[in-house]
């Protein structure tokens, strides 16, 4: 039986430190998109409202049942239009649904994830991609997994300059794009090192941490600033060895295939190009997480990357990563907890009922 586990009102003392009753039960009412009569609570504290519904991530979402199969379409490279076309749904419907869905996701990650076990290894790479227009507004993507379940730690977009061969059309397309862009800045460095301390901020407690990159220059000198020299050891591999499965880079390469694939804006020359790159990040947020919950780590396992760290018991249902708001940190209901338990009260004591 859910039972509340605060007031989600921020204002009110009972949502920093719910006190055991703080609610009482207020009948219900009945939404047309469910079956089921929802449960309302009244808060004896702040005298406001509130129902089971408050806790769901799809609040106040129109056609909650959609959510799922368009999680499933877009993992799977659809893109906006065709799975629009396919849900019977707007364009614009489609394209908020995945923006509330994807920050639902980054958040339920960053509150599931725990220290990474010891014996755990760090693959960090770059791949190219654009916003807009290949020839003018190019993307350096910074990637950054554990190497042995393939967990996708983090993945963010950064604008790089332009650069290649320089054609005279293509010099006029840069011109015109920073008469109205303004200049193009180079902002991968910082990209890089928010994507590594990721890494960081789940191995603190190792005393030995082992990293592979490729030789580009920049990585040794952010790597020891971000883990720390003297716990690291950074395996560095030269770009031109034959990227097979015998390449120390490959679990990293591989994971880098797939979301290519799999997210259909980052295929080559497809429709499916983000426009801004905001959403760009969104989108590698909604595959990593559905990458990191959902899917076998291979076709053979039975097990997905976070369960094997550790971080789960078992693989999710995309209807699980939908279930319970995320935005309360370690507050927010765990998404296989029954009864409301929080993430924090989960991670305590995994699968037990919650008392009292
Ligand atoms: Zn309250």
């Amino acid at each position: 039986m859910f039972q509340p586990p605060r007031c989600p009102h921020r204002p009110c003392r009972q949502h920093h430190s719910p006190e055991p009753r703080f609610y009482r039960r207020n009948g219900f009412y009945r939404a047309s998109c469910r079956p089921q009569p929802i449960q309302r609570y009244l808060c004896r504290t702040c005298g406001r409202g509130f129902s089971r519904q408050t806790f769901r991530m799809d609040y106040r979402d129109h056609k909650p049942h959609l959510n799922a199969p368009l999680v499933r379409l877009l993992v799977s490279g659809v893109g906006f239009r065709q799975s629009a076309r396919q849900l019977n749904l707007s364009l614009t419907c489609t394209q908020l649904k995945f923006r509330k869905i994807s920050r639902h996701l980054r958040r339920l990650d960053l509150n599931l994830r725990g220290p990474l076990p010891p014996g755990s290894t760090l693959q960090f790479d770059e791949f190219e991609t654009y916003e807009g227009e290949r020839n003018t507004r190019p993307l350096s993507v910074p990637f950054l997994i554990e190497g042995a379940t393939r967990y996708v730690l983090w993945a963010e977009a950064a604008p790089i300059r332009p650069r290649g061969r320089m054609s005279a059309s293509r010099t006029q397309a840069i011109r015109a794009s920073e008469r109205r862009y303004g200049p193009r800045k180079d902002l991968s460095a910082r990209s890089i090192r928010r994507t590594l301390q990721r890494g960081a901020d789940v191995t603190g407690h190792l005393n030995h941490i082992v990293l592979h990159t490729d030789e580009k220059s920049i990585y040794p000198g952010i790597a020891k600033e971000v883990f720390g020299k003297n716990r690291l050891t950074h395996y560095r591999t030269n770009s031109k060895v034959t990227r097979d499965t015998l390449n120390p880079l490959f679990p990293i390469n591989h994971s880098e295939a797939m979301i290519r694939d799999l997210t259909g804006r980052l295929r080559r020359d497809s429709w499916l190009t983000s426009k801004l790159r905001r959403y760009l990040d969104l989108g590698l947020a909604l595959w990593g997480k559905w990458r990191n919950y959902v899917r076998r780590r291979f076709n053979f396992d039975e097990e997905s990357p976070a369960q094997l760290l550790g971080f789960v018991p078992r693989r999710l249902r995309v209807t699980e990563l939908l279930s319970w708001r995320q935005d309360w940190g370690q507050g927010s209901v765990h998404p296989l907890a029954s009864g409301g338990r929080t993430v924090a009260s989960w991670k305590r004591s995994p699968g037990a009922e919650r008392v009292g």
